[in-house]
């Protein structure tokens, strides 16, 4: 793609936004950007955008902005159904998000990770398994750098590791990933994909431009991902804690093996990775998934993974206070989720729920409340609804904030019990973002520590 002296207008001023004005001023392009946010929420950005020579519209999209232009760029974070950008199509504009831009630009070959829930997890560690393998490796996408970053020092000797969310593949053209994952397909984003089989459709378009050589790393737990199979072109492997698989990577006997057509390989020993709970197991047999068809050595897999800590806010060790101990993982941001962080303790959890609603339902929360949940701490927006839908399942605390949910745990639980933040609900009601949400809780963990060590 050339697109020196093109007009270009990036919709949306988020991390990719802003990366995506700069790579295409520096190609030449004449660039202006718009987003709907006031100026005074975007003073850290406009500076040096104004610096770069870019044109700044903020507040709103002015009519005219989107007439005339050669491309637009579109930010994952704007919906596809705006109105600027749907009159923009009807007019035969050019318009695509910022992972097919890099894929216009990105010299090598791209491993692509999505799913409702484990995407960072599994990117981070299948990075990790790449580069143990010799590769010389690029891992961003929707987690840490965006994809449009990486292309600047990449060769076609790169191997990008990309984490795509649902709404970056809405807006794809050409993407086309040597090897693209799918972890698993669980309702979330139902606020803005509307229906389960929208947010399955947009997942799938992952395959829309593989090929016979490529390959598609698919779960064999899951049935959507089962299903998903019918929709790529690729060679399909597939991975299973369950059962043994074709071709793929599976559990058997508490080991790790990876099969191809050339045979079976052992990659390591379950009880070796250093995560907690069987989710975490499925992502390791995705990433092994990629590294073993990307040829890494099998001891070079095992020593990725083993070396391997847990992402922050994914189920983290925070500390234990007298026994007790905490798990931060705010990035559990729905139901199902929170059901997997449930699963990775067998009993005596204080569960903190809640925050901004999606849509969910949390009545399917019931059985795993009943079985392993001493009392849920209720808090945010999404409170009573959490709470008519679980009663009778748990105590219920109706904390309302989490410094005031976490005090409480941290005052009822006793020795061998978890204080668990998982809330299956977004941030954005209390806090800036869920990262913001899971500080908090580790600061207020921590005081609870000092104060727990100044009495004894
Ligand atoms: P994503 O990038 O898809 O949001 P993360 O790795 O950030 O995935 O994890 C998000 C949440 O989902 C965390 O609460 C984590 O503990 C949980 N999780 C991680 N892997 C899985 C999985 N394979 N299945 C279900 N939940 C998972």
């Amino acid at each position: 793609m050339n697109v020196n002296d093109k007009r270009v207008l990036v919709v949306g001023l988020g991390k990719s936004g802003v990366a995506s004005a700069l790579f295409l001023k520096a190609r030449g392009a004449r660039v202006t950007v718009s987003d709907a946010k006031p100026q005074d929420q975007l003073k850290d950005e406009i500076p040096v955008l104004l610096d770069h020579g870019i044109v700044v519209e903020t507040g709103g999209h002015g009519e005219r902005t989107f007439g005339g232009q050669d491309l637009i760029v579109v930010s994952p974070g704007v919906p596809t159904d705006a109105p600027p950008l749907v009159q923009a199509r009807a007019l035969g504009e050019n318009v695509i998000g910022e992972i097919e831009l890099a894929a216009q630009f990105f010299p090598g070959c791209v491993v692509a990770i999505t799913g409702s829930n484990g995407k960072t997890t599994t990117t981070t560690l299948a990075g990790e398994i790449v580069a143990a393998g010799g590769y010389r490796t690029a891992v961003g996408g929707n987690i840490g750098t965006p994809a449009i970053s990486l292309v600047e020092g990449a060769t076609a000797e790169t191997i990008a590791v990309l984490e795509v969310s649902s709404f970056q593949l809405e807006t794809i053209q050409t993407f086309r990933p040597q090897i693209a994952v799918v972890l698993n397909v669980t309702p979330d984003h139902l606020d803005r994909h509307r229906t389960f089989t929208a947010y399955t459709d947009a997942k799938a378009r992952i395959f829309e431009n593989q090929r016979a050589e490529d390959y598609a790393v698919l779960n064999a737990d899951d049935l959507t991902c089962v299903e998903l199979a019918a929709r790529t072109r690729a060679q399909v492997f597939w991975f299973s804690r369950t059962r043994e698989v074709k071709q793929g990577a599976f559990v058997h006997d508490g080991r790790i093996f990876f099969r191809d057509h050339s045979g079976q390989k052992e990659i390591m020993l379950v009880s070796e990775i250093p995560l907690k709970g069987g989710h975490n197991v499925e992502n390791v047999l995705a990433a092994v998934c990629v590294g073993a068809l990307l040829r890494c050595e099998p001891d070079r897999i095992r020593k990725a993974v083993h070396g391997f800590k847990a992402v922050e806010h994914r189920l983290e060790y925070v500390t234990t206070i007298r026994g007790v101990e905490y798990y931060n993982d705010s990035k559990a941001t729905n139901v199902d989720a929170t059901i997997k962080a449930l699963e990775s303790f067998p009993a005596n959890i204080h569960l903190i729920l809640g925050g901004k609603d999606k849509g969910s339902d949390y009545s399917v929360l019931n059985d795993l409340l009943r079985e392993r949940v001493k009392r849920v701490y209720a808090i945010g927006a999404a409170a009573e609804k959490i709470e008519s839908q679980i009663k009778g399942s748990a105590e219920i605390d109706h904390a309302e904030i989490l410094e005031t949910a976490t005090k409480h745990a941290a005052a009822t639980a006793k020795p061998g019990d978890i204080v668990l933040l998982a809330p299956a609900c977004a941030s954005f009601d209390q806090f800036r973002n869920y990262e913001h949400r899971g500080k908090v809780f580790k600061e207020v963990v921590h005081a609870l520590e000092e104060q727990a060590n100044q009495k004894s």
